[in-house]
Order: structure tokens, then C-alpha cells, then sequence
């Protein structure tokens, strides 16, 4: 009866049609299993009712259950973004994503930990919850959508959702051995999605199987008139090609790899997944991208100074816990102090000092147009190779409290997922192998706008070849 751990949605759903099994009974058993287990791995920070309340409970997900970030809302839902100031915080309306989950008939197993308001990436910086990897609980899961990956991987929701700005999807899903989808900006609705850095942000999904998340990639894209973001291309909603290999694939890999300060163990794992990709048929074409070696900086300062403005609204007076003071500067400024955690707070102070005056021009607008550079190195590639393929980060899941002396340096594991959020393009992550500390490794896939389709054939030609998920020993075969 652990079946509701190891099943992918597909496979679950064929039991049933079968008369096999019960998908919602699956559910129930996993919402069980989740309560039971949540004290030791802490995905998530709160549960949520097991149940539909949409009147339309019929769709392709009936009886499924997902696991959603906590700064994406659910009416009625605890929103707190990971922050002590949102601890109180609950949402008065449902965001477009958790709409049409619930119209397509799936449920909610709960809201997870995150990094404050999505800033970090290995789920340290939170003042609500604490989750470790289900791989190794020394570990970090990732972050910032940590709680949403280690749920995934330890079978404790068939899958979830996640937001990735510069990397909060792929680099957990990397760390805890699951498949990350990041959307083309604007291809799935952030209405009720909390901002972070609007011109990045995106809603991801964290899934057991390439065919699991592409189900939900399908339910959850196109356009949406409460997103002016939204785009209008079209989905495909015809099930994936189930091609047998890669003939007639150009995957590049560029020359900038070898520059960056990458772990060997990584470096080799990508040589490793670039031969498989070959031995299936795709072409490898090696080509120079000097921009990707810069994208953190750039990163940096965008994200910092678009955090900035977007968390000013939080001065207790609208939203979250008000501290007291007798003026209303006084009470913003005890609000922030102590609702906000240092990471945050290091974010909203460089941001406010690249966009001052004084300095707007030396790091703000410089920091635009070498991101518009790179969005012109990718459009050139893409007339040459149909996808990019790189390693999600530059090492596998750290130990927890790696960087507690330099939080700073965390900033480096962006580097191989900041290219694709500053471009605005949709990339993949697909569990690959294990490394010397049996911890994932992973592939990122990278394509041009709204080519989530050609991403996800390629990544199912890929996992078929690698069946990491049939290997022994995975989180998902055994309770913790
Ligand atoms: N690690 C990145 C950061 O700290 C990613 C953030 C994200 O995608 N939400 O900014």
C-alpha cells in the first residue's frame, strides 16, 4: 500500500482504469503518510483539507493531490512566503494556477517551506519550517521551492508547483532527483503569485516523470486575461511523441563550461548524459557563449533591485504581523526589522543602492542592457542548435550550513539557471544519476520560447534510456 509513493500519475491512473486501485484512496494514503512523516523532513508548513470543493471535479487530475509553495495563493490558504512577517497571512482568493487544478478535479495535500519570499537556494533562509533532502538529511533540498521538491521525491505528492525566478524550481528538483519545469515567461498565469522579480518570475512544476509534469504543463499554460504577462501561443495538447530516439536533434553545449568553477563530479556526469544524448541520435554542436559567464552579477542586481520595490509594500499596515510605534515610520520601520530576515533584508538594501540616483546608472541600467545582450546571444544560437543543453548547478546538494559564513557565495549556484530566467525561456532538469555521496545529478535542457513541447520529447527519450527512477534505494521506495 506504498504504491501512492513510487506511481507516477499516468501509471496510477491506468490502475484505476484497470480496476487496480483507487487514485483517491492513493491520495488519502499519501495525505496520511505526509502528516506522519512531515515532523522529520518538513516539507511542508501546513496541511490543507484533502478535498475538491469545485463543483466541476471531473477533469484529467480527479482524485490527484498536489503540493504548492506557500507564495502562491489558495483562498483561505496560509500565504506566508516563508516570512515571519506573512506568518499570519492567509489569502482572500485563488490564484489562476490552483483554479484550474481545482477545475481539472485535483486537491491540495498542502503549502510547503520555501526560502523568504523565494530568495535563496537551499531553503535556509526561512523563518517558517525546516526541510532536509529525502536523499540525506544532512542535506539541503534545494531551494527556494525546497518543501515542493523533497514532497515530490519522498512520494509525499504526486507532484507540485514551485515558483522559479533564477532557478527555484530546477536547482531543488536537481538536489532531491525529481523533473523541473520552468515555464517561457508568461506561459503560465502568475496572477496570485506573490511578486519577487516580476520580470522573471515564473510558476514551475516539480513532478515524478517528464510525462506527469507535461500533463500538468498542459492544464496549467495559456493565456489568462487576469496576467497581462500571459502569452498567447498556443498550447499543444496532444499527448507527448513517444519517439525511441533523438535522430535530427542539435543540442548545443558551449565552450564556457569549462570555464566555470564546476564541481569534477558534475563536470563528468554532463559529459556522461551529452554521450548518452549522441548515442540516441541527437547531434552535439559546440559553440561559444561568452555572455552565460556573467549572468550572475547581472542577475544580482536585477533581482535585487526588483525586490526592492516590490517588497515596499510590506509595512504592516496592509498585509502580515504590525509591530507598534507612535508614528507610521516608526511602526514600518519595527515591522521590517523584525519581520524580515537578513537575507532579505541584504536584498532590499543593495537593491535601494543600484537604484538610487547616484548609482542607477553604473549597476541598473548596465545591468539591462548586458541582460538584453545575452537575450541576443540566445536568439542567435537558436538559429543553429534547437536547445542548449548544461549541467542545473555547479555542485550536487550541499551540506546544511555550507554557507552559513558567506552567504553570499550561495549567489554562485545561479550560474547555470540564471541564463534561461534572464532570457525568458523554458528549461527543463531531469534526474540523471548519482553521485560518490549518492545524491542526483541532473540535465538541464534550454529551448527557445514556448518550446516546452520539443523539451519534454527530448527529456522522455532521455529518462526511458536512464530509468533512474527504477533504480534501487530512491526516496520514493522507502518511508523515512
Ligand atoms: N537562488 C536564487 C535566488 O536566491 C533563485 C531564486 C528563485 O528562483 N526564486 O535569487
Amino acid at each position: 500500500m506504498n504504491q501512492f509513493r513510487s506511481l507516477t500519475m499516468q501509471r496510477a491512473q491506468q490502475l484505476q482504469a484497470e480496476g487496480a486501485g483507487s487514485v483517491k484512496k492513493l491520495s488519502q494514503a499519501m495525505h496520511d503518510a505526509a502528516s506522519d512523516e512531515n515532523p522529520a523532513l518538513g516539507a511542508y508548513t501546513n496541511f490543507l483539507p484533502n478535498e475538491n470543493h469545485s463543483p466541476m471535479v471531473s477533469g484529467n487530475l480527479e482524485g490527484f493531490t498536489a503540493a504548492i509553495k506557500a507564495n502562491i495563493a489558495g483562498e483561505g490558504w496560509p500565504t506566508h512566503c516563508g516570512s515571519r512577517l506573512l506568518a499570519n497571512y492567509c489569502s482572500p482568493y485563488d490564484s489562476t494556477v490552483v483554479r484550474r487544478l481545482r477545475a481539472s478535479g485535483c486537491g491540495f495535500t498542502g503549502v510547503t517551506t520555501m526560502d523568504e519570499f523565494g530568495m535563496g537556494s537551499s531553503c535556509e533562509h526561512t523563518t517558517l519550517g525546516r526541510v532536509v533532502n529525502p536523499w540525506n538529511s544532512g542535506c539541503s533540498a534545494g531551494g527556494s521551492s525546497g518543501g515542493s521538491a523533497a514532497a515530490v521525491a519522498s512520494g509525499l505528492a504526486w507532484f507540485a508547483l514551485g515558483s522559479d525566478t533564477g532557478g527555484s524550481v530546477r536547482l531543488p528538483a536537481h538536489f532531491c532527483g525529481v523533473v523541473g519545469l520552468k515555464p517561457t515567461y508568461g506561459r503560465i498565469s502568475r496572477f496570485g503569485l506573490v511578486a519577487f522579480v516580476s520580470s522573471l518570475d515564473t510558476i514551475g512544476i516539480l513532478a515524478r516523470d517528464v510525462t506527469d509534469a507535461h500533463t500538468v504543463f498542459n492544464l496549467l499554460a495559456g493565456h489568462d486575461p487576469h496576467d497581462s504577462t500571459t502569452l498567447a501561443c498556443p498550447v499543444d495538447s496532444n499527448p507527448l511523441m513517444r519517439a525511441s530516439n533523438l535522430h535530427g536533434l542539435r543540442i548545443g553545449v558551449p565552450d564556457e563550461l569549462a570555464e566555470m568553477d564546476l564541481d569534477p563530479e558534475v563536470s563528468q556526469d554532463h559529459h556522461e548524459s551529452l554521450q548518452r544524448l549522441k548515442a540516441l541520435g541527437a547531434e552535439l554542436i559546440s559553440l561559444s557563449m561568452k555572455s552565460i559567464l556573467n549572468t550572475v552579477p547581472i542577475y544580482t542586481v536585477l533581482n535585487c533591485a526588483e525586490a526592492a520595490s516590490n517588497l515596499h509594500r510590506y509595512d504592516g499596515a496592509q498585509y502580515g504581523v504590525r509591530q507598534p510605534g507612535a508614528t507610521y515610520g516608526e511602526s514600518l520601520t519595527a515591522t521590517r526589522e523584525s519581520g524580515f530576515g537578513s537575507e532579505v533584508k541584504r536584498r532590499l538594501l543593495l537593491g535601494a543602492h543600484v537604484l538610487s540616483a547616484g548609482y542607477r546608472q553604473q549597476y541598473y541600467l548596465k545591468a539591462c542592457a548586458a541582460r538584453q545582450s545575452l537575450i541576443q546571444d540566445f536568439t542567435n544560437l537558436f538559429g543553429k542548435v534547437d536547445m542548449l543543453s548544461l549541467p542545473t548547478a555547479p555542485c550536487t546538494a550541499f551540506p546544511l550550513g555550507s554557507f552559513s559564513d558567506d552567504p553570499v557565495r550561495m549567489h554562485l549556484t545561479d550560474i547555470l539557471t540564471a541564463p534561461a530566467s534572464l532570457a525568458g525561456l523554458p528549461a527543463l532538469t531531469i534526474p540523471t544519476s548519482l553521485d560518490s555521496r549518492g545524491l542526483p545529478h541532473s540535465l538541464q535542457l534550454i529551448g527557445p520560447a514556448c518550446g516546452e513541447k520539443q523539451l519534454l520529447e527530448c527529456a522522455l527519450v532521455l529518462e526511458r534510456d536512464l530509468a533512474f527512477r527504477q533504480r534501487k534505494g530512491g526516496p520514493w521506495k522507502t518511508s523515512l
